[in-house]
């Protein structure tokens, strides 16, 4: 038996794309995701933007785990709607590579942590739709901006309710907790392959896991912003994805 470490797991996090200056557009990602990645042992990979499936499948087969970020929206014609007035910014190849990527991750049972955009991709991605613009199709609803007002990513927004019997309950130690909330887009139709294991108080989708045999989690808030410090138990949902990826 080898007696050798095992090497650290590598996760794959696609990235956005920044074209709103007269220069060379850039790819990357938010550096919060990065530290948790490394904080709790794995090896974050970003993967750019491609049209070359190839080059796209190589960043694929080097990943443990994916880890599909906050971001823009997600173009509607990928769920079949025209675009509501009020949808943002869109990145088409994003989409595209996100999709074949997520798709790809299920197939093969590698682990899937999905946050915010992420989330709204992976229902996509499975064949699920999305409510456009949440103050103008939800009036009545939240404000699942709060956190985006305050200017405060780690600002703790609304509280969300937990399915007893979810991962993630059991992971936190908790049926409710309070979450910061950056997102006016969240899931409308469910998509098959996934549960809803978290509500905001408005009835939003805040969380769901797969019921597939690969772990997949998707969370509506932005935990890579609270597991420093606003809410640690965060930590342990990284660090457990993390773990994961290691085996799988
Ligand atoms: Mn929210």
């Amino acid at each position: 038996m080898s007696t050798q470490a095992k090497p650290r797991p590598v996760i794959g996090i696609p990235c956005s794309s920044y074209p709103d200056s007269w220069f060379t557009p850039a790819n990357g990602n938010a550096v919060s995701y990065l530290r948790v990645v490394e904080a709790v042992g794995g090896i974050p990979a970003l993967i750019h933007q491609t049209r070359d499936a190839e080059v796209l499948a190589a960043h694929y087969a080097r990943c443990d785990a994916l880890l599909l970020a906050g971001g823009e929206d997600v173009g509607p014609a990928h769920y079949g709607a025209a675009p509501h007035p009020r949808l943002g910014p869109t990145n088409p190849l994003q989409d595209e590579n996100e999709i074949a990527l997520v798709r790809r991750a299920l197939a093969d049972a590698k682990p899937v942590l999905a946050i915010c955009r992420g989330v709204q991709l992976l229902n996509v991605a499975l064949g699920g739709s999305l409510i456009q613009d949440l103050p103008s199709e939800r009036p009545d609803g939240l404000n699942h901006s709060r956190s985006t007002d305050q200017r405060d990513m780690s600002f703790l927004a609304h509280p969300v309710a937990l399915a007893e019997d979810s991962w993630l309950a059991e992971r936190l130690g908790a049926r409710e907790l309070l979450v910061n909330s950056l997102h006016h887009q969240a899931i409308e139709r469910l998509a098959a392959g996934l549960r809803v294991v978290g509500r905001a108080p408005d009835g939003v989708i805040e969380a769901v896991e797969g019921t597939g045999p690969g772990f997949v989690l998707g969370v509506q808030c932005h935990p890579e912003e609270l597991w420093e410090r606003a809410d640690p138990r965060w930590a342990g949902v990284f660090a457990a994805f993390v773990a994961l990826a290691a085996k799988a």
